[in-house]
């Protein structure tokens, strides 16, 4: 029996698991790279107090949800970051753009979008993309710093 939860482990990517993810899915909608945009810098994500920070990310997954015509799945704080398939229930440690759109990913294949086989391939990067697609400098810095999972080193 395949497992109901996708818990997301936090190790470093063993090597030859790094992939360019942020070129991978270049072509995510305008609609959508613009709500990661609105949400961001319209609507002050990284600014926010938490509780309104996971009250902004519920939002965006309403209308992700409307866009790509499926149920929104629910979203809390939790001690660890997970999605729960059949209850569609996510969990996030702390607001976090990419992580938000990773388990959303993962929602998305529960309703027949995929792209990649391995479903985490999949998730990471359709999430990175969008987030290069969205917010290229930021993208960029926080690259180049390190902070993104599972990305080759940065050029240069
Ligand atoms: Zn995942």
């Amino acid at each position: 029996m395949r497992p109901d939860i996708l818990i997301e482990q936090r190790i470093p990517p063993p090597p030859g698991q790094e992939h360019p993810y942020h070129t991978m899915f270049p072509d995510i909608s305008r609609q959508t790279v613009e709500v990661v945009i609105d949400t961001v810098k319209t609507r002050g994500l990284w600014t926010l107090p938490q509780d309104q920070g996971f009250e902004l990310l519920r939002s965006m997954y309403a209308r992700f949800s409307q866009e790509y015509g499926m149920p929104t799945p629910r979203l809390h704080q939790d001690t660890y970051e997970f999605y729960m398939i059949s209850a569609e229930d996510i969990g996030l440690p702390k607001v976090s753009l990419v992580s938000a759109c990773h388990e959303y990913r993962h929602h998305m294949r529960k309703h027949g979008r995929k792209r990649f086989d391995d479903i985490e391939v999949d998730a990471r990067a359709w999430s990175i993309s969008l987030f290069h697609l969205a917010l290229p400098e930021d993208f960029d810095r926080a690259w180049r710093r390190g902070k993104i999972w599972y990305m080759p080193p940065y050029p240069g």
